[in-house]
């Protein structure tokens, strides 16, 4: 899928959630069917040759590709959520945002260690979410995880809140 198809489909909108804040809406990503087939199909490409026995989706907006890109690959499909959301016992890690902190959330009975896992989200900001999200996955003892958004803000460096080596991933550079 190019850059520039990827770009004209992005839709940007001021001043979202709060005054000053640039909101990049993937909604019109996914509306549009070839480019969300495309969007499968090249993470496909990337991915099919990994043994990703499980994606990991983190809430809400990972759910959509991660989910579909899962079903592409055979993998089976995890959710990454927010407290209270999960029925089954979980395990969680908390990392630290702006104002506070947050919580991230995956069953206990979710990963095995046997697991090659790919987490997906739509956006890398300053990475936070998606770390914690990679160190849960990581508590399960699996020694492979790779990593991928489909956006990245550049400036926010958020790549730096990984731990060397790991292998993260972005279709399009903001
Ligand atoms: P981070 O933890 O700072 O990297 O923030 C990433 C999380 O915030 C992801 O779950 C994104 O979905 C969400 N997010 C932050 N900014 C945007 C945006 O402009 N568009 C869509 N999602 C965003």
């Amino acid at each position: 899928m190019n850059k520039e198809t990827l770009r004209k489909n992005l839709r940007e909108i001021q001043n979202f959630p709060k005054p000053g804040i640039l909101f990049y809406d993937v909604t019109t990503l996914f509306k549009n069917a070839e480019c969300l087939q495309g969007l499968i199909e090249e993470l496909y490409e990337m991915y099919k040759d990994k043994g990703i026995t499980k994606v990991v989706g983190i809430e809400s907006r990972g759910f959509i590709l991660g989910g579909a890109l899962a079903a592409r690959l055979g993998a089976g499909f995890i959710m990454a959520r927010k407290p209270g959301k999960l029925p089954a016992e979980v395990v969680e890690e908390t990392y630290e945002k702006e104002y506070g902190t947050d919580t991230i959330q995956i069953h206990k009975d979710a990963i095995s260690k046997d697991d090659v896992v790919l987490l997906h989200d739509d956006l890398l900001a300053t990475g936070g979410t998606m770390a914690a999200a990679y160190r849960l996955t990581k508590r399960f003892g699996v020694e492979k995880a790779y990593v991928n958004f489909v956006i990245e803000l550049k400036g926010l460096n958020g790549r730096k809140a990984f731990e060397e080596g790991t292998e993260v991933t972005t279709l399009l550079q903001l």
